[in-house]
């Protein structure tokens, strides 16, 4: 009787299974995938990404290498296969890093008509934040004020040509004085608006340290010179320094925009910088790699790459900045869909794959590791979707180099079928000739296809850089939409039988 039940059972869940449409049953085990994306558990993996264990994820430092193990047995667990170095799922590279052991000093020396000097004493991160890649030691002398830093003879512009700034403090800003990023003589001027150029050139200068009005946030993408301190200042020390002297950053900043003339002076005013770090020769990191191999025989060699950076700015003598926004959103909206995807056991004809990119704030590194390195060729990659600070809002954007415009149809079909989020969808901007600050940007100078998805009207304040920014500056519930979204449009773009660019 039993064995008489079991068979008619089997046998009605046969004919039931063979006289439904293939593509129902794939639809409803594409929901059942859809629907276990979630916002608590997206939730619970920002909290373990963000938590001090993993020390803000300074690329090189073995906390970043914590994190990257952690995400590989991720992909291990999910049955997500290595694509990496020797079949593993690390993409290895070089990278000397700095260790920040605490926040440093920065102090103005304010002389009185009585010929006593009072001392003002800053506060980090209010005032000042310490160089992520400083060398370590004291300096006092003179600020001399050297607008940005530049020298470039063949454009007839340098800041340091009528100063001496030997064993003094520079004091500069950002960029370079020629501003229009969509003029192709911007190109002339895009080498010169590096933090590593601005702090070698202040080296070769000679100058003893370095000021960077640079947002006063961490910033580890400047070069490490064992004999020059450097810091990053804010308003307060910027106003100080300028106080009494009739000019201001600003003005002289606007005047030498508008002459391509330098302007820089000394201040006379005398600083202490103070800053406590290790440099680490040896260290190296990586970029974490793993892949859904495709299924059609004819198919699979192409390749669809959905990535973002897993490193994040480190923590400065406990400034932590754990990066939650920056960029842990990112990565585990990929996590998530690709849990989704390898659970899901649907069939996907192209090969998808998902890279976590190691050392993108200390230069990009991680993406021009995998361009000059790429595990697909450029030829046989679709697109390179980037995803960075992916989770604080309502709304979703979606915007495709040139190349790929017509990729952009999947994901609004995903999003107007299944989601239901305001969505924008545009092309990237064309012609770009300013430094580039994105692993996105070094894909697509790379000539790869490349699109970006983000996130729209923030509903968090962000704290780029800073402490702030932890697992609590995201929102769970737009983050669950990103990795829905990505799962939807991946599977429609990985089985289109051709893909309209
Ligand atoms: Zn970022």
């Amino acid at each position: 009787m039993r064995t008489l039940l079991l068979t008619v059972a089997i046998s009605l869940l046969a004919a039931f299974t063979s006289s439904a449409p293939a593509q129902q049953t794939d639809e409803q085990l594409m929901l059942k995938h859809f629907h276990s994306i979630s916002s608590e558990e997206i939730a619970g993996w920002m909290a373990e990404i963000c938590s001090p264990e993993y020390n803000g994820r300074l690329a090189g430092t073995p906390e970043y290498l914590a994190a990257a193990e952690w995400m590989a047995a991720k992909f291990r667990e999910w049955g997500i296969k290595p694509a990496g170095d020797n079949s593993s799922y690390f993409q290895w590279f070089d990278h000397p890093y700095t260790v920040v052991n605490e926040p440093g000093e920065l102090k103005l020396q304010i002389p009185q008509k009585d010929g006593v000097t009072i001392v003002k004493d800053y506060k980090a991160p209010a005032d000042f934040y310490p160089g992520m890649n400083s060398g370590s030691g004291e300096v006092t002398a003179e600020v001399v004020w050297v607008g940005y830093g530049t020298t470039a003879p063949e454009l007839n512009y340098d800041d340091y040509k009528n100063v001496d700034v030997r064993g003094k403090i520079v004091l500069m800003n950002r960029d370079v004085p020629f501003k229009d990023v969509r003029d192709p003589d911007y190109a002339k001027w895009v080498k010169y608006c590096y933090h590593q150029y601005k702090t070698e050139n202040a080296a070769r200068h000679g100058a003893a340290g370095m000021l960077y009005i640079d947002g006063n946030s961490a910033n580890p993408n400047i070069s490490y010179i064992e004999n020059m301190i450097v810091t990053g200042i804010g308003p307060e020390p910027l106003s100080d320094i300028f106080a009494g002297l009739g000019k201001d950053n600003k003005a002289l900043l606007d005047q030498v925009d508008k002459t391509l003339k330098p302007a820089s002076f000394a201040t006379g005013k005398v600083m202490t910088m103070k800053a406590n770090t290790t440099r680490h020769p040896e260290g190296r990191t990586c970029n974490v790699a793993g892949m859904i191999e495709g299924t059609d025989p004819g198919l699979k060699d192409e390749v669809i790459i959905i990535g973002g950076h897993l490193d994040a700015v480190g923590n400065a003598g406990g400034l932590l900045v754990a990066g939650g926004l920056d960029n842990a959103s990112g990565v585990i909206d990929i996590m998530a869909a690709a849990k989704a995807l390898a659970a899901s056991g649907i069939k996907m004809k192209r090969t998808v794959l998902f890279l976590l990119i190691g050392g993108e704030e200390v230069g990009l590194l991680g993406s021009k590791h995998y361009t000059k390195n790429p595990i697909f060729t450029r030829e046989k990659t679709v697109t390179y979707i980037n995803l960075d600070m992916v989770g604080n809002g309502t709304g979703l954007a979606v915007s495709a180099s040139e190349s790929c415009q017509g990729l952009m149809e999947h994901f609004k079909n995903a999003n107007e079928k299944y989601i239901h989020r305001p969505m924008k969808v545009s092309a990237s901007r064309g012609v770009f000739y300013g430094r580039p600050r994105s692993d996105g940007l070094v894909f697509l100078a790379d000539g790869f296809r490349t699109m970006n998805l983000s996130t729209t009207d923030g509903v968090k304040p962000v704290y780029y850089h800073l402490p702030g920014d932890d697992a609590t500056s995201v929102t769970p519930e737009i983050m669950e939409d990103v990795a829905k979204l990505i799962y939807l449009s991946f599977i429609d773009m990985a089985n289109a039988e051709t893909l309209n660019y």
